[in-house]
């Protein structure tokens, strides 16, 4: 679809609509938003809404604080979790500078920058999303614990499975704001879940993630549960992943299948794989963007530590599903739902997409358990490691100059030096483990 100011204006007036949300996010995925009232809509339909950017983390500097927000009208969906009558509806915007132009320190232009060179090579990007969350109990203060909600497993059902209901609600929810829901199911870990819906057009599909969180979130808030998309909120279990599913389209038709090779993939599928692998390690301070990021990406758990790809098996970086025709996609394993989305898809594309450009070539597939392999069989099957810790992955950025091209000046250097603070703040810290290990033997 494809909404006009008059179709905003007659949906608001048709469904009570009292309040909007302008919405956008910050460097690091966060959403933020104002909210004004219908009074004012036609106003910011217009454009003519203007917020202080210099207090939003990666933004500018308090000299040139002004921008404006001019909101996507495709993005218009009511929150079906505020009261009705007098209803919230929201608008997801594009943040531009006082003199009209679009902000680049804004992540959703950053990725609709690498979709307009998508589109040159005459390709659109399919993204299919995978977010896992863990349900933990809250205390008689409403604050969270870190008591998961019940004890269950992968595919999981009730009795044991105690989500059930919040994650029935979820679903719903997401239904009436537009989402098609494929599946939903207790994952590995106890507490954790998952609720996976169809792959769809990049823009739209970054948008519809940042939101799946918050009405997760809220979902769960409502059942007296906090939601996290913590990457590894407890050590031993497994962690949370945001698998990214991902295809290219030429002509409406996906163009990564091949009916003659043997892993069913195109020419081109074989190229975007192998220009993912040679940035990657470039790329996870983006998709692993926390300290905790790194917790998760440690041997055992079915989330990557190698640089790898196959079609079997799920230790690997990358993973071709068994799937075939138009469901034929790359399945990038690394990537944790604390990443932004928009940055994160802005990234993996425009690596995918040189490997196109240069026509690269990935190693032979590794269809063995690579945890199990040891490190003189990695070496001689040259591969390599994702980086180690969030430090690791910030110096490998710096050294990608692909990185700072498609992020541009302003967001490469606001995000490393955030991140840099954080590794900072982090690492000069004494955990429990270093008191239980050190304090009573030294
Ligand atoms: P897994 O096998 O990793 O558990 P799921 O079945 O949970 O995978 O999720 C698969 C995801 O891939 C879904 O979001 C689905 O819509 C998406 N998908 C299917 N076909 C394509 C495609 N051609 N391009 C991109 N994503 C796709
Ligand atoms: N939780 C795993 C991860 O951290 C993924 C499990 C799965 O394959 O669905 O990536
Ligand atoms: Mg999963
Ligand atoms: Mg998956």
């Amino acid at each position: 679809y494809s909404y006009t100011k008059e179709d905003i204006m007659k949906m608001v007036a048709d469904n009570d609509v009292r309040f909007i949300r302008l919405q956008f996010t910050d460097i690091f995925g966060t959403l933020k938003n104002v909210a004004i009232t219908i009074s004012q809509l036609e106003k910011a339909l217009d454009g003519k809404c203007m917020f202080d950017g210099s207090s939003v983390e990666g933004f500018v500097r308090i000299e040139e604080s002004d921008m404006i927000l001019k909101p996507d009208l495709n993005s218009f969906c009511l929150f079906p979790w505020r009261p009705s009558p007098n209803r919230v509806a929201r608008l997801i915007c594009d943040v531009y500078t006082p003199d009209r132009k679009p902000f680049q320190g804004s992540p959703r232009q950053i990725l609709k920058n690498v979709l307009q060179e998508c589109a040159d090579m005459g390709y659109s990007l399919n993204v299919g999303p995978e977010l896992e969350f863990f349900l933990f109990h809250t205390d008689s203060e409403g604050a969270p614990t870190l008591k998961t909600l019940d004890k269950g497993g992968y595919f999981e059902m009730g009795p044991i499975d105690l989500g059930e209901n919040a994650r029935r609600d979820m679903v719903l929810t997401l239904e009436e704001m537009g989402y098609e829901i494929e599946a939903s199911h207790h994952e590995c870990a106890p507490g954790q879940h998952e609720i996976d819906f169809k792959y769809g057009d990049a823009l739209e599909t970054a948008d519809k993630m940042v939101t799946f969180k918050l009405a997760v979130k809220t979902i769960a808030q409502r059942h007296g549960l906090h939601a996290t998309f913590m990457p590894k909120p407890i050590h031993g279990i497994a962690g949370s992943g945001m698998h990214l599913n991902l295809s290219l389209s030429s002509n409406k038709a996906n163009a990564f299948p091949s009916e003659t090779d043997q892993y069913g993939l195109a020419p081109i599928a074989y190229h975007f794989i192998a220009g993912v692998m040679k940035h990657i390690k470039g790329i996870t301070a983006v998709t692993n963007p926390l300290v905790n990021s790194y917790k998760r990406l440690v041997p055992e758990y079915e989330a990557p530590v190698y640089i790898a790809w196959s079609a079997r098996n799920r230790s690997p970086l990358i993973r071709v599903p068994f799937a075939g025709g138009h469901s034929t996609r790359v399945e990038i394993r690394s990537p944790d739902p604390a990443a932004n989305p928009y940055l994160s898809l802005a990234l993996v594309l425009a690596a995918g997409l040189e490997g196109i450009r240069e026509k690269l070539v990935p190693p032979a597939p590794v269809d063995g358990n690579i945890y199990e392999l040891n490190p003189a069989q990695r070496k001689k099957l040259k591969i390599e490691n994702l980086p180690g810790d969030l430090n690791e992955a910030v110096q490998e950025m710096k050294k990608d100059p692909l990185i700072k091209q498609v992020l541009g000046n302003h967001m490469f250097e606001k995000y490393i030096e955030a991140k840099e603070k954080e590794w900072l703040d982090y690492k000069v810290r004494i955990s429990q483990w270093e008191i239980d290990q050190y304090l009573t033997t030294y």
